[in-house]
């Protein structure tokens, strides 16, 4: 399901609301267009840019700046300071003012007592002795940060090379026995004579710090560049203008939504650990419930139709289609056992497994709908091609056709999600009411991929209708249940 989103999403020109903030937030000259903004009914909207590297760079200098113009530190420890503080340049002044020893301290930046080796000494000797190397330099040749630690040029670098090459940079200590300050940018430059070490260090050590930043998350796109910037840290979806890719802003995965951060990762620890015994369940093949033919699935649509003797029945459960939809829905929800405390632990454990695979069941079908949808999608495509060809309207008469399946796959993939949310919530009132948005918006679903794939044959209007309807069940649950 990983391309399942950003695959299907909508070309620019159409109306969703897609990766269109981007440049709805970065249209300057349409700043006077309040107060009627489009998006403020939106439950997804969110604002972001797309940086590359030199903005970011710009950006931490600016942070960098803006520190030492407040505090008497210099650049690479305001640099230090920050990253090891996740950019809070208020809440370092604060800290600063009320106790700066403390914070350099508890920064492990300064000592927590004062060096025994006196600078003056070390520096004016002819010959001292490196207490790694044991080989003898004169006194210039040694390097020590505010602890200290002296030692030779060759073994900092040293240190610094074998560090680096496991990837580590701002992490770097400083070698003296059990001290543990860390070692900042300009020491660490003032070594590493060797241009390709440099490179890496700059590299690896500038990740480090866009990974600290709150407001910053990678593009996590293959060999993509690209750095979403957003001043509020919440799990809402960002799509990359560069690759497109779609994903949450909070945990940098892919876009989970109603779910959150925390719950969607248990979920797919869950189901990684669980893969075993969950495998047996994703049968492609289901016997009619009422003459019992075998029948294979192989569109997105869970509304069958046996081929044989034409009963309407859910893919799912097996249930008659024509009670699906109405308020005895009861597809989509879990039925849990109310005296399953009183029970043996077995029975618990059982219960527990019935309950995971149910849900598991549904989450792993939608995920393949999806998957199966992309193909109708391309069929579409094909189609359309085919009518243009042979004059039959333009690209533009059939866009409607496109549009409805990418809809059809942006509120599946909300559906999919809800799966989850739903697994680990609580019994009560609010779950009852998650769960009957989540039948209402998994009908209205079912109906727009039955029609989309029998597109010809619906009427436009009644496609547009349905595509409506569904996106409104879609952002009605998002709204009352989508978390920040
Ligand atoms: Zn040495
Ligand atoms: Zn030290
Ligand atoms: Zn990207
Ligand atoms: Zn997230
Ligand atoms: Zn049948
Ligand atoms: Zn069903």
């Amino acid at each position: 399901m990983s391309t399942a989103n950003s695959d299907i999403e909508l070309d620019d020109e159409s109306d969703d609301g897609g990766y269109g903030y981007y440049d709805y937030y970065n249209n300057s000259e349409d700043t006077e267009m309040e107060p009627t903004d489009p998006f403020k009914n939106d439950p997804e909207h969110f604002e972001f840019k797309c940086l590359y590297k030199e903005d970011v760079e710009r950006l931490f200098n600016e942070c960098v700046e803006n520190l030492c113009a407040n505090l008497p530190v210099k650049p690479s420890l305001a640099k230090l300071l920050l990253h090891t503080h996740n950019w809070t340049t208020g809440d370092l002044i604060t800290s600063y003012r009320s106790d700066a020893s403390k914070l350099l301290v508890d920064s492990r930046i300064k000592p927590s007592k004062p060096p025994e080796t006196e600078f003056q000494v070390v520096r004016s000797s002819k010959s001292l002795s490196c207490s790694i190397c044991l080989l003898n330099y004169s006194g210039e040749f040694f390097r020590a940060l505010a602890c200290g630690h002296y030692f030779c040029k060759d073994c900092w670098f040293t240190h610094f090379e074998i560090q680096i090459t496991q990837g580590i940079t701002t992490a770097m200590e400083c070698m003296g026995q059990g001290c543990t300050l860390l070692v900042p940018e300009d020491f660490v430059l003032s070594i590493l004579n060797k241009s390709s070490l440099r490179e890496k260090y700059q590299q690896f050590s500038f990740s480090d710090y866009v990974k600290s930043h709150p407001s910053l998350r990678f593009c996590p796109g293959t060999n993509c560049n690209v750095i979403v910037f957003a001043k509020d840290y919440q799990s809402k979806r960002v799509t990359c203008k560069q690759c497109k890719t779609t994903f949450c802003f909070k945990c940098g995965s892919e876009y989970h939504a109603p779910t959150d951060c925390e719950t969607i990762k248990k979920w797919l620890t869950k189901c990684a650990d669980d893969s075993e015994t969950a495998n047996y369940i994703s049968a492609h093949t289901k016997d009619c419930p009422k003459c019992s033919i075998c029948i294979e699935k192989n569109g997105g649509c869970n509304h069958m139709q046996c081929y044989s003797c034409k009963a309407d029945f859910c893919w799912m459960c097996l249930g008659d289609w024509n009670a699906h939809g109405s308020e005895y829905y009861e597809c989509s929800r879990y039925k849990e056992n109310p005296n399953i405390a009183n029970e043996s632990a077995h029975a618990q454990a059982r219960e527990a497994l019935k309950k995971y695979l149910f849900y598991f069941e549904r989450w792993e079908n939608h995920a393949r709908s999806l998957r199966l949808e992309e193909h109708t999608l391309q069929k579409i495509k094909d189609r359309i091609n085919d009518k243009v060809m042979a004059n039959e309207g333009t690209w533009i008469d059939w866009q409607y056709l496109r549009n409805a399946a990418s809809l059809l796959a942006k509120c599946r993939y909300t559906l999919q999600y809800t799966y989850p949310y739903a697994y680990y919530m609580e019994v009560g009132p609010r779950k009852e009411l998650f769960e009957y948005q989540q039948a209402q918006l998994e009908a209205e679903i079912e109906n727009l991929s039955w029609k989309v794939e029998r597109a010809e044959t619906t009427d436009r209007g009644d496609l547009e209708n349905q595509m409506d309807v569904a996106e409104k069940r879609r952002t009605t649950l998002l709204k009352d249940f989508l978390a920040v």
